[in-house]
């Protein structure tokens, strides 16, 4: 596949003064226009300052191509996945930059079925805008806007609707000042819970944390969940497609424990069934999934929503980006959040005792720069080192880098990325000093091919 120019891994972003200006998406919206054809398209935003502006003008390019505007306004983006899909829609964008900082934006799109744009989409609409090839519609044909207003409060009927959550919880949210502001709050107070809100009005200059639901940004959070004695915390990035939790000793949970306790949970409801995760999550997710009579596949970073598909999966995750099929096919930390809940009233256990029973392994994350052009030179000499160096492989995975398993479970896993000029090292042993002895191999290889 040819490389995309516009498009990162989730859409379009960047800073609204010199790339996702009001002329991009005034292109981007015709663009899409022109690539369904015809019918409605959904629109929404996220609450940065600039989403408004840049609404209007990807709102004006899909009316220009001669569709019609389902304008759902300040959303999560799951809202706008969720909506798409309700109304038999053509298609959804949402006007985000996820958790990138506040002077920038962008757009990502969803199918009829709510499915984000794959990378083979993203690039017909990069064709359509770079080679010129925009649709104008005529005067009598052009399109014309509607307001959907209801599209959160249905969105909540739908997620309480799917989830069972027998006891009200205490629990502390912070959407960080972002769209899910505008539902997360008011879904868990029907749910039952007594909620109380950290940076949970929609505000663009994100004044309480950084957006991204990383432990580091979250010590409010976790000290508010201790301090009034909550069951649970969570906390959203700047659309509300992720989520993040702690326990109610204020510790945040891992993303790769999520994955592997939701992964469970779908194994266990369904009896059996595949679960899809990216190449540098724990081996946990593995064992809990066999241990339930699941199969677990790996894919590449990025790769979920194909995988999914491909594999009729019933559950599919990579750290901070979990897909509920059931629900949807799209990534949902609104749904995760409640789908938390009823995890919590299923088991009847205080969250760090659920948690608890996901093994832990010590893993280590480590990135290295690499400029672009190195990339290529480097993955081949390292693939032959880390063959040559880790002793006791049980197979290797190479659809991303290489991951090397060894057959007491641990692995090495180094891979370049494919937006950012780096190296990653992701490890897991089954020991601490397992750990170590596999993370001094991967850092002489680094240091032999990369820092010379
Ligand atoms: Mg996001």
């Amino acid at each position: 596949m040819r490389d995309k120019r516009l498009f990162g891994t989730r859409g379009i972003r960047g800073p609204i003064a010199t790339k996702v200006t009001p002329e991009l998406m005034l292109k981007l919206g015709l663009a899409l226009a022109t690539h369904v054809g015809e019918g409605e398209i959904v629109v929404g935003r996220d609450t940065r300052t600039s989403g408004e502006m840049l609404q209007h003008a990807f709102m004006a390019g899909v009316l220009a191509g001669g569709c019609d505007v389902v304008d759902i306004g300040l959303a999560p983006s799951p809202c706008v996945a969720f909506t798409t899909k309700e109304l038999g829609a053509k298609a959804g964008a949402i006007i985000t930059a996820s958790h990138n900082p506040p002077p920038d934006n962008g757009v990502a799109f969803y199918g009829a079925d709510g499915m984000e744009y794959l990378p083979s989409q993203e690039l017909d609409i990069e064709d359509l805008v770079l080679n010129e090839k925009l649709k104008l519609a005529g005067w009598d044909s052009l399109g014309r806007v509607r307001s959907y207003p209801r599209a959160t409060s249905r969105y909540i009927e739908a997620i309480k609707r799917a989830v069972k959550v027998k006891r009200g919880f205490k629990v502390v949210v912070d959407c960080a000042n972002g769209s899910g502001s505008v539902v997360t709050p008011y879904l868990l107070r029907e749910l039952g819970c007594k909620v109380m809100t950290l940076n949970s009005h929609p505000d663009g200059h994100f004044p309480g944390r950084a957006v991204e639901p990383q432990p580091w940004n979250l010590g409010d959070l976790m000290n508010t969940v201790r301090e009034v004695g909550a069951d649970a915390g969570f906390a959203h990035d700047g659309d509300a497609d992720r989520f993040a939790a702690v326990d109610e000793n204020g510790k945040f949970i891992k993303h790769d424990a999520l994955i592997a306790l939701f992964a469970r949970l779908a194994v266990g409801a369904e009896k059996g069934g595949k679960v899809v995760t990216s190449i540098n999550t724990s081996v946990a997710i593995e064992e809990v999934v066999a241990e339930a009579g699941g199969r677990t596949i790996r894919t590449a970073l990025g790769d979920i929503h194909a995988a999914m598909l491909e594999h009729g999966a019933i559950f599919a995750g990579e750290p901070g980006k979990i897909i509920f099929p059931e629900f949807g096919r799209w990534i949902d930390g609104v749904y995760g959040v409640a789908k938390m809940l009823e995890l919590m009233s299923l088991e009847g256990k205080p969250l760090s005792r659920i948690v608890a029973s996901v093994p832990d392994y010590p893993m280590y994350h480590e990135d290295f720069s690499c400029p672009d052009e190195r990339k290529a030179g480097f993955m081949e000499n390292i693939r032959k080192y880390m063959l040559e160096e880790v002793d006791g492989i049980r197979d290797i995975l190479d659809i991303d880098g290489l991951r090397v398993n060894r057959k007491d479970g641990s692995w090495l896993l180094i891979r370049v990325s494919g937006t950012e000029p780096k190296a990653r090292m992701v490890l897991e042993g089954r020991t601490r000093a397992g750990a170590e002895r596999l993370r001094d191999i991967g850092l002489r290889g680094i240091k032999k091919f990369l820092k010379q």
